[in-house]
């Protein structure tokens, strides 16, 4: 754009949800603030929307990648009310919102009341088989063990053996936590990932009295049976690329496809940037926004700053394949009565986890189907779909009696995708921050900063638009 016209110019690399939010807010505001601004979003394949991806293939719907956003972070349910699309949220199905947890292969329903890693009622809790006396008693310590009193970071896996035990670590918050974050919880930062356990253990003393006078407060409407509390949860009818969708169709006129971006450098005076694309295409603009995990930007500072770039591959990301298979309803034993169900590690087995998404949201499926969605870690992921397919298979057939083939089974491996925020996460952010404020026009949003789920990252996207017009 000619710098004689007063125009500006600014690039956004990434059409996943953080790089489509960014792109939005970016165009809103400049507009409201009536600020001369010509927008490029830039994305590597041939759609927009990132790990999100519904398809509707006969009368199914299958969700690929995220199934579902919480309500409580404000940013993901204030973008759809904007965007005039909050008329299409559905919720998650009330009649059954509770979880299973497998134990010596079998799937036990998580005591009502159980939060992660501790009890907020203790009728069910004594009552289920999913802990030992031994198990249990450790737990109920939690009442007396004394708080921490220093702020420092913690493991939250160490942080639940030091409260709750080991048992209540391997057997419940472990898979839990591992559902969430496809991967090993053993260094994830309390800090960064569950902070709201550090504020509970410093405001009662205890995780159990916590839960105890939150359930207390609780309306009855938004309270659940056990697990995840479900009826935070949305989606759309039509599927979470409805959000996707819609801003791309807000956005057509920014966004360029098929464009990856190989490489980015800053003018010598410090005040434009090169993009250049795979095609050998340069474009040059005064804002950049890289909207990628952590590690696919680093690729793209590699010759801007050694520091940043090494901060940003200082956060490990793990990957993870969603299997979505199709069965006939006579064809599954169990009663499928919950949301799903997760596996702790010492189960050994190829899965983490697996959602029973035609039960979970109402319309996935023909009533005389099921759709499930089972979730492979790491290791795993790495094998061919067709070995994939039969891993869920086997587990799943024997966790839920399947007595014949799916219909169709359909597998997306997504790799590097889910960040892992470990012991000191803040640290490195503050560093990468320092050393990206020290680049004029320069702003990184997404998954590796703060916070991983979709409201996260809208809000970052969000935040890096207002953080760019700024620098304006
Ligand atoms: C399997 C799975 C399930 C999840 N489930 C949930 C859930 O239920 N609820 C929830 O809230 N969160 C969930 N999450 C987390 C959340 O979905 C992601 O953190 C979020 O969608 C990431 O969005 P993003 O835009 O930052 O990154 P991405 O979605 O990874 O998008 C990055 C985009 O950049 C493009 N790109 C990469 N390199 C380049 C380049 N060099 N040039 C141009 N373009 C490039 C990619 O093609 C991609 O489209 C889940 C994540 C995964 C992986």
């Amino acid at each position: 754009m000619s710098e004689n016209s007063g125009r500006k110019h600014s690039i956004i690399i990434g059409g996943g949800i953080t790089g489509l939010a960014t792109c939005y807010r970016l165009q809103r505001e400049a507009a409201t603030r009536d600020i001369p601004l010509d927008i490029t979003l830039l994305e590597s394949s041939g759609r927009v929307g990132g790990v999100i991806e519904t398809e509707h293939r006969d009368e199914f719907l299958i969700e690929h990648g995220p199934d579902a956003f919480i309500s409580t972070k404000p940013a993901a349910k204030a973008l759809c009310e904007e965007l005039g699309i909050a008329d299409q949220f559905i919720g998650t199905n009330p009649k059954v919102r509770r979880s299973f947890v497998v134990r010596n292969g079998a799937l036990y329903p998580v005591p009502e009341g159980f939060y992660m890693m501790a009890p907020g009622s203790f009728m069910p809790f004594l009552k289920t088989p999913l802990f030992s006396w031994r198990g249990k008693l450790r737990m109920v310590l939690d009442l007396f063990i004394p708080r921490r009193e220093r702020d420092t970071d913690e493991a939250v896996a160490h942080f639940v053996r030091r409260r709750l035990g080991t048992e209540a670590f391997t057997r419940m918050a472990q898979p839990m936590i591992g559902g969430i974050y496809t991967s090993d919880a053993e260094n994830l930062s309390l800090k960064a990932t569950f902070p709201r356990f550090m504020e509970m253990e410093k405001a009662h003393g205890s995780i159990i009295k916590a839960l105890r006078t939150q359930k207390k407060q609780a309306s009855q409407t938004s309270r659940d049976t056990s697990g995840p509390r479900y009826s935070l949860f949305l989606s759309f009818k039509s599927g979470m690329q409805t959000l996707t969708d819609t801003l791309a169709q807000a956005l057509s006129d920014n966004i360029k496809l098929d464009a990856k971006v190989e490489h980015i450098q800053q003018t010598s005076d410090g005040n434009r940037w090169h993009v250049s694309l795979a095609n050998r295409e340069t474009l040059n603009a005064e804002l950049l926004c890289i909207a990628l995990p952590a590690p696919q930007a680093a690729v793209l500072t590699g010759d801007l700053s050694g520091p940043l770039t090494s901060k940003l591959n200082e956060i490990p990301y793990a990957s993870s394949a969603t299997v979505n298979l199709a069965f006939r309803r006579e064809d599954v034993t169990h009663p499928l009565d919950g949301m799903g169900f997760v596996v702790p590690a010492t189960e050994n087995l190829s899965l983490i986890g697996c959602s029973f998404s035609s039960v979970k949201f109402e319309d996935r499926a023909p009533t005389d189907h099921v759709l499930l969605r089972a979730f492979v870690s790491e290791p795993t992921s790495k094998k061919t779909e067709t070995e994939l397919i039969e891993l869920c298979r086997s587990d799943l057939t024997a966790l839920l009696g399947i007595k014949n083939a799916p219909q169709f089974a359909t597998v997306r491996k997504h790799s590097q995708a889910m960040a892992q925020y470990q012991v000191g996460h803040q640290d490195i952010v503050r560093s990468i921050e320092q050393f990206t404020g020290e680049l004029r026009g320069l702003v990184l949003a997404g998954n590796g900063y703060h916070g991983v789920g979709i409201p996260d990252c809208i809000r970052s996207g969000e935040e890096a638009a207002l953080t760019l017009l700024g620098a304006l």
